[in-house]
């Protein structure tokens, strides 16, 4: 046993203060996303010395050419520079207004094109000429600019003198692993993305929820063992998979986290399980959370989810975002920029992560000692020690619910789904009843508690 203070399971959103995640969210996101991140190379690196400023981050480096599953890491890129010129010299696409006019990992090119031949390499969104699409060629080796088609239409005529100041060669694949030890060697895995270069709420939002939560988890006492990934997407998850089956097997619930910058509605996108007790609890999160939502059921599209879910991990990993990937207009352009993402609902959507997580933490299952018709609350001061709450009504409710329900094979968790009560409340009313020797935990008896040990 540590000698921490028990976790606030029954307010784990109590552990933060709204308005200052909201500015600390997103202060964050403003200093990472001039990098320009791709699936290798320095951009990452560079992103995960800033995490590293507020989190002990374990850093790994994975050679070019080490087999991963049916993968191979590839060769290093990074780049320096690139634009297009005119004969006069004068820049009309220039990497240094914005990293996303080189698709993202191009081969080095110097060459002097005419427009025609240029524009073969262009790409550009025609229905939203002022936006810079973003494009990647990770696996072909190839190279090319996203332009607006307001600059496409300067390249129509002429000569350009055309550079890419990058190199592709042999070297790293960087990762990061930042791990908080729980009462338990079972995990709960958090993992967001690192490879998108200046994009916001695809890369940069997931990133930013996951460092708060760290900071929010670190001083707590924790059950599970929590384990933050921050890996490039794919090629990343891959290679942590690769590298760490036998860790993996520990995951016991697991969240992807991206998208979660936007003001649209929360989605939670169910693992391929389904029904494991980490959608249980975002599902119910979400249901009670008292605005619009989606759930999704898995598919094998997305992000990192891909690889957790694949059947040979079957993680219940599941993935919490806003709107999802591909459902915002701003996706994979330039406007996913610093003014489509909001402290507002970066805050709203940690809020989310950590009420999933104290319903993780504080699941459990209990047994009615005294079962046979209601015990009488009212002589044992129940009713009025709940008041001070607040929702006394809802608090009673909650200890019905519990005491009715704890027979030893409920969890707390199918005791507020049933009663559709906030689980914060069912959990805070099961400890009350518990003091007062009405309750008793039946060791084990969350859906999932795996076997790593007592709590
Ligand atoms: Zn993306």
């Amino acid at each position: 046993m540590s000698d921490l203070a028990p976790v606030r399971v029954d307010a784990s959103r109590g552990l933060m203060d709204p308005a200052a995640a909201a500015r600390e969210l997103y202060a964050r996101i403003v200093e990472l996303y001039p990098i320009c991140r791709s699936i290798t190379g320095d951009g990452v690196r560079a992103t995960l010395e800033r995490i590293n400023r507020e989190l002990n981050l374990s850093v790994a480096e994975i050679a070019t050419g080490t087999r991963v599953f049916d993968w191979v890491v590839p060769q290093e890129w990074n780049i320096r520079d690139a634009y297009i010129a005119d004969l006069s010299g004068r820049r009309i696409v220039d990497f240094k207004e914005s990293n996303l006019h080189v698709v993202n990992y191009s081969e080095p090119v110097r060459a002097r094109l005419t427009a025609s031949e240029l524009q073969s390499r262009l790409f550009s969104i025609p229905d939203r000429p002022d936006l810079i699409p973003y494009k990647t060629s990770y696996y072909g080796r190839t190279w090319g600019f996203c332009v607006t088609e307001r600059q496409r239409a300067q390249l129509r005529d002429g000569e350009f003198d055309v550079c890419i100041d990058s190199s592709l060669e042999d070297g790293h694949l960087t990762f990061a692993e930042h791990v908080l030890p729980g009462d338990t060697t079972d995990e709960f895995l958090v993992s967001s993305h690192v490879c998108h270069p200046s994009l916001c709420n695809d890369n940069l939002s997931g990133i930013t929820v996951a460092v708060s939560l760290a900071r929010l988890l670190a001083p707590v006492r924790r059950r599970y063992t929590y384990h933050f990934l921050f890996i490039p997407g794919t090629i990343g998850a891959i290679t942590w998979l690769a590298l760490n089956e036998g860790r993996a097997a520990n995951i016991r619930h697991g969240l992807v986290l991206s998208c979660l910058g936007d003001p649209g509605a929360p989605t939670y996108k169910r693992s391929r399980q389904s029904n494991a007790e980490i959608d249980r609890a975002a599902v119910h999160t979400l249901a009670l959370a008292g605005h619009p939502n989606r759930v999704r059921e898995f598919s094998p599209y997305g992000y990192d989810e891909r690889q957790y879910c694949s059947p040979g991990f079957d993680l219940a990993v599941g993935s919490l975002s806003r709107t999802p990937h591909g459902e915002f207009p701003e996706y994979h352009t330039s406007a996913d920029n610093l003014s489509l993402v909001q402290g507002s609902a970066l805050a709203d959507s940690l809020g989310l992560v950590l009420d999933i997580v104290g319903i993780i933490e504080g699941n459990g299952t209990y047994l009615n000692l005294n079962p046979r018709c209601e015990p009488q609350l009212g002589r044992r001061g129940l009713y009025a020690s709940m008041g001070g709450h607040g929702d006394t009504r809802g608090a009673e409710q909650a200890m019905l619910w519990v005491l009715n329900l704890s027979d030893g094979h409920h969890t707390l968790l199918d005791i507020a789904e049933r009663a559709r009560l906030p689980f914060s409340l069912v959990r805070r009313v099961a400890s009350t009843l518990e003091e007062h020797e009405l309750l008793r935990s039946v060791p084990g008896g969350s859906a999932h508690a795996g076997g790593g040990g007592g709590r």
